[in-house]
This record gives structure tokens, C-alpha cells and sequence, in this order.
């Protein structure tokens, strides 16, 4: 738990913790930007509240989304508020782009993109 989160709790609903496993498990345990499977750190999923408001908890204020990607959002001016609005503009590119395959796990982009 992050000390932002610590700090906030008291602003999400109580049932906080069910909400944000049912978003988690309705996106399959997958980043819904760049669908790397929940893992350790970055990996770790999140819920994000799109609209920066963590009172606002329907499902369609929520997305599942790895630490990485939740940071890359809030990053980017504007951030993107709408489901639609994340997945248009936060397309995994370049080397941030590792392809979950069912069955074999990930498989990093190949180095033929010759940035490595
Ligand atoms: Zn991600």
C-alpha cells in the first residue's frame, strides 16, 4: 500500500478492496494498456480512477492498469479521462512493448527494433 494511499483511504468507499478486485478480475489480472499480467513491481495492477476522483467508483471511472502505465497516465498533460481516451492515446509502443502469449508467458519485443 503507497503512503499516497494510506494517506487518502478515508476517501474511498469501505468496500474499497472488493471494487478494485472486481475491476482486476474483470480485465483478467492484465494491465487493459499494455496487458502485462499482475506481477511484481512495475507489474503490480492498480485500480486508477479516471477522473482523478476516488470517490467516483463506477465501473466506467475504472480501469485495471500496472503501476507503470497508472503512472504514465497521471503523467501526461492531460491525462486521459476516459476509458476510450487511454486506449487511443496510451498504445504500448517501442520497448515498453512486451506481448503476453497465451501459454508461453511474455515474450519481449525483438531486438530487431535496434534500440537495445
Ligand atoms: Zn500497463
Amino acid at each position: 500500500m503507497s503512503d499516497w494511499f494510506r494517506k487518502h483511504r478515508h476517501l474511498y468507499p469501505d468496500d474499497w478492496d472488493e471494487i478494485s478486485t472486481r475491476i482486476k478480475q474483470k480485465a483478467g489480472w492484465r494491465c487493459e494498456v499494455c496487458h502485462i499480467p499482475h506481477g511484481p513491481p512495475p507489474y503490480v495492477l492498480t485500480t486508477d480512477h479516471l477522473d482523478f476522483n476516488p470517490v467516483n467508483c463506477s465501473d466506467d471511472n475504472l480501469m485495471a492498469l500496472c503501476q507503470r502505465c497508472h503512472l504514465r497516465r497521471q503523467g501526461m498533460n492531460p491525462p486521459p479521462r476516459t476509458r476510450e481516451e487511454v486506449l487511443k492515446r496510451m498504445k504500448p509502443k517501442g520497448k515498453q512493448l512486451c506481448l503476453p502469449l497465451p501459454n508461453y508467458g511474455l515474450r519481449h519485443r525483438s531486438r530487431a527494433s535496434g534500440d537495445d
